[in-house]
């Protein structure tokens, strides 16, 4: 069913923009009591001089999250796209499977789509916990050419395999969301 969202959303273009207004309402107020106090730790992590035991905090934060929280952050990052997708011009552009959007889609960083608050650089490449699979360590890269890989999961690939994965979408969705715009480019 999930393969066919986007074509729902565009047979019931009013419809769905009023359920992601919806969902986007609901999530948020799910993250707000938790708000306050990340923003407090945070503010504190941010005060400590030493920059090993920063980023052990910012990792132990992460592994404290609650679970309705780290569901709430991850849904709402859905459903922006959805509402970022649907409002934007090229949502009404067919969507082929074309060599050129295929192209614009992998140039969008993963970075970017990238659900949890930080990455980590390590070198060229940025370091953080898997959004795919739960772990306390982070076994999850995103190389510079704009490929990922988890040493995990051991799931890997481009970014319209990293949304495709994160948004439980079908591959042709994914495509749709990366090149129909809404996101920044990488380059
Ligand atoms: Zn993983």
């Amino acid at each position: 069913m999930k393969n066919t969202v986007i074509e729902a959303t565009r047979i019931f273009p009013e419809e769905a923009r009023l359920i992601a207004t919806e969902k986007i309402k609901y999530y948020e107020k799910i993250k707000k009591p938790y708000l306050a106090d990340i923003k407090t730790f945070l503010s504190k992590i941010k005060k400590i001089k030493n920059k090993f035991s920063q980023s052990f905090w910012e990792e132990a934060l992460k592994v404290v999250l609650p679970k309705e929280y780290c569901h709430a952050v991850e849904r709402l990052a859905y459903w922006r796209n959805m509402e970022r997708f649907m409002t934007n011009k090229g949502f009404k552009k067919k969507i082929i499977d074309s060599e050129h959007d295929k192209a614009i889609a992998k140039t969008v960083s993963i970075q970017q789509l990238y659900p949890f608050q930080k990455l980590r650089k390590v070198g060229k490449r940025y370091q953080a916990l898997c959004p795919l699979h739960g772990e306390k360590t982070s076994s999850f890269v995103i190389y510079p050419n704009n490929t990922f890989y988890c040493f995990g999961c051991h799931q890997g690939g481009d970014s319209i395999k990293f949304l495709q994965l994160i948004n439980e979408c079908s591959y042709i969705e994914a495509l749709g969301q990366l090149s129909g715009g809404g996101y920044g480019r990488s380059h």
